[in-house]
């Protein structure tokens, strides 16, 4: 039993489940679109992570054996493992420093005839130039997947961070801004492409479970399966949980810019000190909404960021490590076609400071006052 949950309510849930109000249902449908609303696009599809909207978005974008696809080797590891998913190869580019974020400079040099498709990851949540991507990739018949897994709540060209992509997949982790507990979105620009991944989402059922039993007494409706598909469903529950979230995502932005900016002034004394040290920051082409709020040690600083994380916690302020390298983790060790020292020197010199709409400014005072306490 779970804790927080008592018998009667853990009873009562069971039996919303078992009557069928849960998969696919009218909620899932309301916060489809909510959310196409909210980003200003035709179409979404929910789903059950952003791992399964990436997998999808792939799909959608042609992607298959032997194929290959551009993504940055700095971002969480399930952005190159959707591309392994599709039985396409991962070919790992580097970022630009200030953002962590791919570069129409930085694929270039990548793409090949067998080049399907670039994700572009809006790292942290700092929105990735897409039109510079798209420039490059557009015109060589290469669609440009946006990994908004961060970015709900970012703004790309004054729009929000995913609007103008082809295909975007979105994270409702319990990491990222809004959540549904697990669950993610793929947001597309056109109706086939929405249909389909609403049947892939469901074991490729042409008629979803929900509208068969929908249909009027009496008219029996038989589903046929075109082809494979899977079970990367959104229950109701999760989307109900979801609605609520999005009405919540300006105030939880605004405040977590208000925190990230107090942050800088806090720690200026470090940034000014060390050349090198930076905080992240809005790109020119965008604003972002904090996802990850991280910190970069310069060269030469007094503490190396392990000690300085050890630190930290003996202070209790769980920073954590700053963005994982996938191409440094056993299944990718040895595959990068090109060297990555922007990627390598982020992901070892970064840590991402606690920042939550919850935090308050004394906690936060706390965080400070270890951390030029730790630099000494
Ligand atoms: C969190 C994250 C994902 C995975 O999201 P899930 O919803 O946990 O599957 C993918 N890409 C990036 C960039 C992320 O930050």
């Amino acid at each position: 039993m779970i804790p927080w949950l008592g018998e009667e309510e853990a009873e009562a849930a069971a039996e919303a489940v078992r009557s069928g109000w849960v998969a696919q249902g009218p909620r899932v449908a309301a916060f489809e679109r909510a959310f196409a609303d909210h980003l200003g696009v035709p179409h979404a599809v929910a789903v059950s992570s952003c791992t399964a909207a990436l997998h999808l978005a792939l799909i959608g974008a042609g992607v298959g054996p032997g194929d290959e696809v551009v993504v940055p080797s700095l971002s969480f590891i399930a952005t190159a493992n959707a591309a392994t998913y599709v039985g396409a190869v991962p070919v790992f580019a580097d970022v630009d420093p200030a953002t962590g974020n791919l570069t129409a400079e930085t694929v270039a040099p990548l793409l090949t005839d067998r080049t399907r498709a670039v994700v572009a990851v809006d790292q942290g949540g700092v929105p990735v130039d897409l039109d510079a991507l798209r420039a490059l990739a557009d015109p060589r018949g290469i669609t440009v997947v946006e990994d908004a897994a961060c970015a709900a709540g970012s703004t790309y060209r004054g729009a929000p961070a995913g609007q103008g992509a082809t295909l975007a997949a979105f994270s409702f982790h319990p990491r990222k801004l809004l959540t549904t507990g697990e669950g993610g979105m793929v947001t597309c620009q056109d109706a086939a492409t929405a249909a389909r991944l609403r049947r892939l989402r469901e074991h490729g059922m042409s008629v979803s479970a929900a509208d068969r039993h929908a249909a009027t007494a009496g008219a029996t409706v038989l589903e046929t399966y075109d082809e494979i598909g899977f079970n990367h469903r959104m229950t109701d529950i999760q989307a109900a949980v979801g609605l609520v979230q999005l009405g919540k995502l300006p105030a939880m932005v605004e405040r977590r810019r208000a925190l990230a900016e107090r942050y800088r002034a806090l720690l200026a004394p470090l940034l000014t000190a060390y050349q090198g040290a930076r905080l992240v920051a809005d790109p020119p082409h965008g604003t972002t909404n904090y996802q990850s709020c991280w910190l970069l040690l310069p060269d030469g600083f007094p503490v190396g960021r392990a000690d300085l994380l050890g630190k930290l916690a003996a202070a209790g302020v769980s920073a954590r490590r700053g963005i994982m390298a996938a191409h440094l983790e056993a299944p990718y060790a040895g595959t990068a076609r090109v060297p990555l020292p922007a990627t390598e020197h982020l992901t070892r010199n970064s840590l991402v400071l606690p920042l939550h709409h919850f935090l308050t400014e004394p906690q936060q005072d706390q965080v400070v006052a270890a951390l030029l306490g730790a630099a000494g």
